[in-house]
């Protein structure tokens, strides 16, 4: 058997087609993580949206502790 957990709330939620929103529990859940994953993609205003490909990442910026 297979067992998912929403990645938003942690909840066990049903798969498709039983559940429309998987692996979310919900909609609002859904949503909530959508919301989340877009304002941290999109947060500089003004912007033009060159490639949606690209997501900048905070990575790599562990190692200014140097001095
Ligand atoms: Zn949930």
């Amino acid at each position: 058997m297979k067992e998912a957990t929403c990645p938003n709330c942690g909840k066990p939620t049903e798969g498709r087609p039983a559940n429309p929103y998987a692996p979310f529990c919900s909609r609002r859940c859904r949503m909530v993580d959508l919301g989340r994953w877009f304002g941290e993609s999109y947060r500089v205003p003004g912007r033009p949206e060159e490639s949606e490909d690209e997501i900048p990442s905070d990575r790599g910026r562990d190692e200014d502790d140097d001095r």
